[in-house]
């Protein structure tokens, strides 16, 4: 069994990825091709997002919506305490000062509760993270930016086409990112990602630094990075975009099914009445996850586990001295797995996987 299964889906739309893959080699225009442009304005048509940039990767998009917003050494950012390493480390990689914040005990993402008291004289803005594929509280996080004046970025990277009252993912705030990765709900067949605003004056700012700051060739307004999206990967995901709604529904029957199958032996997720997820993880908490790991990987189950260590904590951080109270990323960097997830898994996979867990427990 795999943990995302690539290879089925690649037999699935082996066709058309073939030949869209094709033509960029028989076009030979590897860098910018048309292909880039078609999915720019695919992914706005689907999320709704006036402008999306097509970029390197998911840590990419970090970075160059941070740059676009012009994030200064010394500015203090405010982060998830439970998250993917890049959501904070472009903001190091910036010079600018990642400030922890813990998250919710139910979705585990930022608690919107908790941000009031990490702000400070030189807070400039937010990144929420969309965990596991249910987005943060937008309304409230964005309410409290305002009253700050604050930005928000939306770490999409594994929400995207996820909803949140009626509105897509990467359309909830002021600038959202997100990453093609190959296991992420979206995947390329290598690195790619996005950054999505409805500021026409934002787009136009991240659009030239994506391309070395050059706003005619050899002419550089900011500094820049090199961070597109090469064509072939604009290939795969266009594609692959056409069937993502239908794979989200199948998602969804995955999600349900293992739901229904394990909610009285282990913690399962939790998704708010008002979220639509993508499942970008399904992922458990329990008491026994040595125990559940051991048993599933016996029988050739992968499992993982998102994440084991608060990035506070993380080596890379202790620079910015003692981590304090993070009470609810520590419990789950304890208790969290995540199982296999992906749009073909069949119902007798699924059972086989709870039923290993059953034995575990
Ligand atoms: C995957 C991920 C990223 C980074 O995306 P890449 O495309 O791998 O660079 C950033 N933030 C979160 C929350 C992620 O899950």
């Amino acid at each position: 069994m795999e943990f995302v299964d690539l290879k089925k889906q690649y037999l699935e739309y082996k066709v058309e990825i073939d030949t869209e893959i094709k033509s960029v080699l028989d076009n030979c225009q590897f860098i910018n091709g048309p292909a880039v442009k078609e999915l720019e304005t695919d992914l706005s048509a689907f999320c709704g997002a006036e402008h999306s940039i097509a970029c390197s990767s998911g840590t990419d998009a970090l970075t160059l919506a941070m740059m676009a917003l012009d994030v200064k050494p010394g500015d203090e950012i405010i982060v998830p305490a439970f998250t993917f390493i890049a959501t904070a480390s472009m903001v190091s990689f910036l010079g600018a000062v990642p400030v922890f914040c813990d998250v919710d005990p139910v979705t585990f993402n930022i608690d919107p509760k908790l941000i009031k008291d990490k702000i400070t004289s030189k807070t400039r803005g937010i990144i929420a993270v969309s965990l596991y594929g249910q987005t943060a509280d937008f309304d409230i996080i964005n309410s409290v930016a305002e009253e700050n004046n604050l930005w928000v970025i939306e770490d999409a990277a594994q929400s995207f086409g996820a909803e949140y009252k009626g509105k897509k993912s990467c359309n909830l705030t002021k600038i959202s990112t997100t990453s093609f990765f190959p296991a992420k709900p979206l995947g390329c067949y290598g690195d790619g990602g996005a950054v999505f605003t409805n500021d026409d004056e934002l787009n136009e700012r991240i659009r030239i630094v994506v391309n070395h700051g050059q706003e005619k060739r050899y002419f550089h307004k900011y500094i820049g990075v090199n961070g597109r999206m090469d064509t072939l990967q604009a290939a795969v995901v266009k594609v692959k975009l056409k069937y993502f709604s239908d794979e989200i529904k199948k998602r969804n029957s995955v999600a349900e099914k293992y739901t229904e199958l394990l909610e009285s032996f282990v913690k399962t997720p939790v998704v708010l009445s008002e979220n639509k997820s993508v499942w970008a993880q399904y992922t458990i908490r329990t008491e026994k996850r040595d125990k559940i790991i051991d048993s599933l990987s016996a029988k050739g189950i992968p499992s993982a586990i998102h994440y084991p260590m608060p990035l506070p904590r993380q080596e890379a951080f202790s620079y910015l001295g003692q981590p304090v109270d993070f009470t609810v990323s520590d419990n789950l960097s304890i208790e969290v797995m995540s199982l296999p997830m992906h749009p073909f898994l069949e119902t007798n996979d699924i059972e086989t996987v709870c039923s290993a867990i059953k034995v575990a427990l």
